[in-house]
């Protein structure tokens, strides 16, 4: 009987998957039957925009964590496919850190030119999975919510690609309750309009709190004050941007910093990052990992060692995205084809020490970027994934590193070389703090 593959999300990484399996069946392979189940009525994962925040039209909790105005916030040389690059999608070379809608574009356009999305089930909801020991499957129970019906399916193998950027990790400060003014955290931001002409508190350190403030910056926000709990950003931040140590408290709408200073705000953002969070998995099934770069649990970074006939994409921290996602769906797909074999559970426990300890030892973010492009290369080594440049798109994200130390709101006006074309990208036509406009028609404008 055909083996039957579950497929968890239609975003860049359930995707990958799909286009995997699909270049396996080109190149004459056998494949087995693939079945993607997607919440959303569409694919593209984060990258598929919508204003709504809270629930959708389904009462599920809206998957989306991006906003307009977002631009790529790191170089779209560091995650472009190896099997279509840029120049294939738009026919000419663009500049380097597209708006959503653009890499939105980008994603369909490989796996339109694929036809796999025949094999997606949209507006699926995974309810639950479970292992039957007995009969060495799976049932995988969803809800259609096209036709409001709940069933159940069998599956060889299932493989989760359902994100970890979605779930909000919420904190709570005392005085939140009371404050006059608008708490909400960077999943539910959408247009940084809301707050031209406002004090605006970010809380937290890392790539929302830097990018969500430069927007409510750069779309006319009063002030910006941001705070760290371990430490600064440390970039030459605007004139009104203030950096500041840990919130301890609210009292109406002042906000109170460990150095004992305050200041009046109008809005609380709270850049406190996700969780990784799968409602639909049994405890023997679920992934339970910080958010690192050699995530808990899984051989060679996707395959699930309590149950080796589970995987996981993209559970990784990322600095490499799509290409990677491709790294893991391509080995993903050889091990279920058998091409691959895996090795026994006690080295495939020690794959996972030896990752845990190698990224200990990493001191720098190009430390990092080292490493996961280290593993990229691994993984297509063992694969037909095209082999790609990857040290040139280590070096597109040293450039990246270094141009956001020279200027944090110029960082997007530079441009770097394609590690799959080897081409230079052009400049943009303007700087990114000028151009209000994120649609695909102004950004590819000449
Ligand atoms: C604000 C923000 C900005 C980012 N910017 C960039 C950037 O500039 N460049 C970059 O490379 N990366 C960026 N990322 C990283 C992002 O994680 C990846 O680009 C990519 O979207 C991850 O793909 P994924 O498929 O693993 O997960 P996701 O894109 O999260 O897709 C997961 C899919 O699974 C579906 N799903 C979830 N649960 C279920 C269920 N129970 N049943 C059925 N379907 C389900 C979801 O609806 C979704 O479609 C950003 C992330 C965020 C949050």
């Amino acid at each position: 009987m055909t083996k039957r593959v579950a497929v968890i999300g239609a975003g860049p990484s359930g995707l990958a998957q799909l286009r995997a399996f699909q270049s396996a069946a080109q190149k004459g392979a056998e494949i087995p039957e693939i079945v993607c189940f997607e919440k959303q009525s569409n694919w593209g994962g984060l990258w598929n925009y919508t204003w709504r925040t809270g629930v959708d039209e389904n009462g599920e909790p809206v998957h989306c964590s991006m906003y307009r105005y977002l631009w790529s916030n790191g170089p779209k040389e560091g995650l472009e496919f190896a099997d279509y690059s840029f120049e294939e999608h738009f026919g000419k070379q663009i500049a380097s850190y597209p708006p959503r809608a653009v890499l939105f574009d980008y994603i369909e356009g490989r796996v339109k030119k694929a036809d796999v999305r025949k094999w997606i089930r949209f507006s699926s909801v995974i309810r639950w999975v479970e292992y039957d020991a007995d009969k060495g499957d799976f049932e995988i129970t969803v809800h259609d919510m096209e036709n409001d019906r709940v069933y159940k399916e069998r599956f060889d193998n299932v493989i989760v690609a359902s994100g970890h950027f979605s779930s909000p990790n919420v904190p709570e400060y005392p005085g939140f309750a009371q404050f006059n003014g608008r708490i909400i955290h960077a999943h539910d931001f959408r247009d940084a309009r809301e707050f031209s002409g406002k004090d605006v508190l970010v809380v937290g350190a890392s790539y929302s709190a830097e990018d969500i403030g430069s927007q409510c910056w750069k779309y006319g926000a009063k002030s910006i004050t941001s705070c760290y709990r371990s430490a600064p950003m440390g970039f030459d931040w605007p004139e009104n941007w203030d950096e500041k140590p840990a919130l301890e408290k609210v009292e109406g709408k002042t906000v109170y910093f460990k150095d004992g200073t305050t200041k009046d705000v109008d809005a609380i953002i709270l850049c406190t990052g996700y969780k990784h969070y799968f409602p639909f998995l049994p405890d023997d099934l679920r992934l339970k990992t910080a958010n690192v770069l050699a995530t808990a649990d899984l051989y060679k970074g996707v395959v699930y060692n309590p149950n080796p006939k589970m995987f996981y994409l993209g559970m990784q921290d990322q600095w490499y995205t799509f290409n990677m996602f491709d790294a893991q769906a391509w080995y993903v797909r050889d091990i279920i084809l058998g091409r691959i074999d895996l090795p026994d559970a006690a080295t495939m426990a020690a794959d996972v020490e030896a990752r845990v300890a190698a990224e200990a030892k990493n001191e720098t973010d190009n430390d990092c970027i080292v490493y996961q492009g280290e593993y990229v290369k691994e993984l297509i080594a063992d694969t037909d994934y095209p082999s790609f440049d990857v040290d040139a798109a280590n070096e597109a994200f040293f450039q990246w590193k270094k141009h956001k130390k020279q200027g944090i709101m110029t960082f997007r006006n530079n441009a770097y070389v394609s590690p799959i074309t080897g081409t230079l990208a052009p400049a943009h036509h303007t700087p990114w703090k000028d151009a209000l406009d994120d649609s695909m028609d102004a950004y590819l404008q000449n």
